[in-house]
């Protein structure tokens, strides 16, 4: 259909030109395909550079190096042994130790600086349906508080 252009998946090496330029493809390819990804990891730019001070990386790329993980990344709360006697295990309805993530990187092609896809995993291990993610607090707009949290990194 004319009026449904799709997002295609992204996959390693693609290369964007700042960080911004990079969320606003994911934003759109999240909603296409259901998926939530959150900040895991992040360096700032001056951060990044000081393991690459011969060529250093422009400020302009605003993240020197992300790693964005599932919504639904990290151990399920099954841990009753350290839970105190008496009290229900906590259980938590997000956490599904979902491995799929993108690592994105500052890298330099020629004298061109961008950040490139090093790493990825589209494989979920629950249901991508648009139920889930209408229902999903993170859908909400992050871009300001991303950028307060690469500040504190
Ligand atoms: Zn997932």
């Amino acid at each position: 259909m004319a009026t449904n252009v799709r997002i295609p998946e992204p996959k390693i090496g693609d290369n964007y030109s700042s960080y911004p330029e990079f969320k606003t493809y994911l934003d759109a390819y999240s909603q296409q395909s259901y998926q939530v990804f959150v900040v895991l990891d992040s360096k700032k730019i001056s951060t990044a550079n000081k393991s690459r001070p011969k060529k250093p990386l422009p400020e302009s790329l605003e993240v020197g190096y992300a790693k964005l993980t599932c919504t639904h990344y990290g151990q399920k709360e099954t841990r009753k042994s350290k839970l105190p006697t008496g009290k229900r295990p906590k259980q938590s309805t997000i956490k599904t130790d979902c491995s799929a993530y993108i690592q994105l990187s500052g890298r330099w092609h020629g004298e061109n600086a961008c950040l490139e896809i090093i790493g990825l995993n589209l494989q979920h291990n629950h249901p991508l349906t648009s139920e889930r993610y209408a229902l999903h607090p993170m859908k909400r707009r992050l871009n300001s508080e991303e950028g307060e949290a690469v500040q504190l990194l």
